[in-house]
């Protein structure tokens, strides 16, 4: 890095007047310069960058015709410059609440493996933290798959250490957690609390008693009310969680299913200038109403480095916490047990119909969260109930699209649909999947090679904080799809580096209608670019988890390392 930047140093000498509209900001060049655009690897030699935009991508001649006094001329010396990456799905939010909260996640991610060391982790924090009886714990991460007991945490387990304290372990997959007594009480569960439309509550066996899981429209309440830090608190944090992004080489945050409240604190943050890297929020639909109330928000557009693109539903749960909607039952039965169970809808498909006809009828862009073929099938329904075909050009976005079933590749390129995948699940919960979901369904999740195959756009997230942001990890699993336990998922389904990332790139670009500002290294683009260590079109799938983030530029300005 430090070589980067003395390099600079000895070849800033005067070329062509500095006040002239030719002349560049920053030259880019000696190193390998990998564009994104096209459908294979395209290299330039050099690019110029001013003001914050692309506007040589080509020769070296071309650009060093682009030089003066002021010019920065940065010799790569054999790093690789890529287009910055795009976060396709995720939440910005949770690495402003992360800091306050526990790791409970299970190897490589949290040291947690069974319960007594859960147990001792959010011991430790609580006296780390100081935290007081009476106080709030909550746990991120939490995984009952990677426990050793393959059960639930309870309140049983719970309570014996954290009697004076509300415990609230939050599931891995965000659509649950498991709360201790206190916890359940402040929220004013208990055995006469019936389960909600679209809920899970896990009870105690033999009785009616909660033991401690809530999942779903059953958690939704909790999640809502949970104890946050105050905007200002937030605020304060807002720096390190965009550096968390700008480390991994991601120069665009999304932050879907945002709050009306979180909007508004992310409107603070732009305001005053806190914003370096771009945020793209999804409103929640659970308030919808407030969302499209007329003259309340305006869609797709930049204030500063702020959009509000569209609204996010989710329609069902995760497939590792048994809520994803299937068309046909579970083979391993259902979160507490349940036989012959097929996951839940959110909501009743009507309203999801209803609701997504809302918005597109006002221009609105819509993303569902659908993991589970049967959701898939709720979604592509209400896309096309709302009359929208592939010459619209709306964009319809299916997150996750995980249990996808061949045919509905069909249906996503007739009404314009677009994935965006989640190809860590082949490591992370591959295994899982496979007992419970059978060898030839899970063998077509995230289908990244059949969805290139059908020229489709698509992206490819880590869901931050589901999974780390990583984006060589991402990589790896498009490549690799290789289990935890060492299990190829649907080798067919493996695409090469190239393809993977234009799951971060191109893909994530388009999704939200910014294919004319980002994704690539063409001029007219936005100079958003990553430095790594290596390219990743000439690694082998077992170095890419290796290559590092040397820097991240935002428009022209480096912004990692700060
Ligand atoms: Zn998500």
């Amino acid at each position: 890095m430090l070589g980067l930047i003395a390099a600079c140093v000895s070849a800033c000498t005067p070329g062509v007047d500095s006040t002239s509209t030719d002349v560049a900001d920053a030259i880019y060049h000696g190193g390998t310069i990998l564009t994104m655009n096209g459908t294979s690897p395209t290299y330039v030699d050099a690019v110029a960058v001013k003001n914050g935009v692309i506007v040589h991508a080509g020769d070296k001649d071309g650009a060093m015709a682009m030089r003066g006094s002021r010019t920065a001329v940065r010799d790569l010396a054999g790093k690789s410059l890529l287009p910055g990456f795009i976060d396709p799905h995720g939440h910005f939010v949770m690495s402003l609440n992360m800091i306050s909260q526990v790791n409970v996640s299970s190897p490589p991610v949290g040291p947690v493996t069974n319960i007594p060391g859960l147990i001792a982790e959010i011991q430790a924090f609580k006296d780390r933290a100081g935290i007081a009886d009476d106080d709030w714990i909550v746990g991120w991460g939490y995984d009952q798959e990677e426990l050793a007991e393959g059960r639930h945490v309870t309140i049983e387990d719970l309570d014996p250490h954290f009697p004076n304290n509300k415990v609230i372990l939050i599931h891995v997959s965000n659509h649950g957690a498991v709360l201790n007594s206190k916890a359940l009480a402040e929220y004013g569960i208990d055995e006469t609390t019936e389960t909600p439309f679209g809920g899970v509550i896990n009870r105690l066996p033999g009785t009616n008693a909660p033991a401690g899981l809530l999942m779903e429209t059953a958690w939704l309440p909790v999640v809502s009310n949970m104890p946050v830090k105050s905007g200002n608190e937030l605020l304060e944090v807002i720096e390190d969680a965009q550096q968390l992004y700008a480390s991994e080489g991601y120069t665009q945050a999304q932050d879907s299913a945002s709050r009306i409240s979180e909007f508004s604190l992310y409107q603070r943050a732009s305001a005053q200038g806190l914003l370096y890297i771009d945020i793209v929020a999804l409103g929640i639909f659970t308030e919808t109403e407030a969302w499209l109330a007329p003259g309340a928000y305006s869609f797709g557009q930049y204030d500063g480095h702020l959009k509000l693109q569209g609204i996010k539903w989710a329609q069902d749960g995760s497939p590792q916490g048994k809520t994803a909607l299937m068309s046909a039952p579970y083979l391993t039965g259902g979160p507490d047990g349940e036989e012959d169970w097929y996951g839940k809808p959110i909501q009743p498909k009507s309203d999801l119909i209803a609701q997504v006809h809302a918005a597109l009828k006002t221009g609105i862009q819509v993303f569902i969260h659908a993991n589970g073929d049967a959701a898939i099938d709720h979604a592509i329904e209400a896309i096309e109930a709302a009359g929208v075909t592939a010459a619209d050009d709306r964009r319809p976005i299916i997150i996750h699209s995980q249990f996808q079933r061949p045919e509905q590749i069909d249906q996503y390129a007739r009404l314009g649909i677009s994935p965006s995948y989640f190809t860590n699940h082949t490591y992370f919960w591959g295994d899982v999947h496979l007992a419970n979901r059978g060898p030839a369904q899970t063998a077509f999740i995230s289908p990244l090679k059949s969805i290139t195959e059908a020229g489709i756009p698509f992206s490819n997230h880590a869901d931050f904080n589901v999974t780390p942001l990583d984006p060589f990890f991402i990589l790896w699993t498009a490549m690799a799809r290789e289990s935890r336990n060492g299990t190829i998922i649907g080798p067919e389904q493996r695409v090469d580096a190239y393809q993977a990332l234009r799951g971060l790139t191109t893909g994530p670009a388009w999704q939200v209608f910014e294919e004319n500002r980002k994704g690539m290294i063409k001029e007219g683009l936005l100079a958003d670019f990553v430095v790594l260590s290596a390219n990743p079109v000439e690694t082998s799938v077992d170095d890419i988890r290796d290559i590092e983030v040397l820097e991240t530029i935002k428009e022209g300005i480096t912004i990692f390392p700060r």
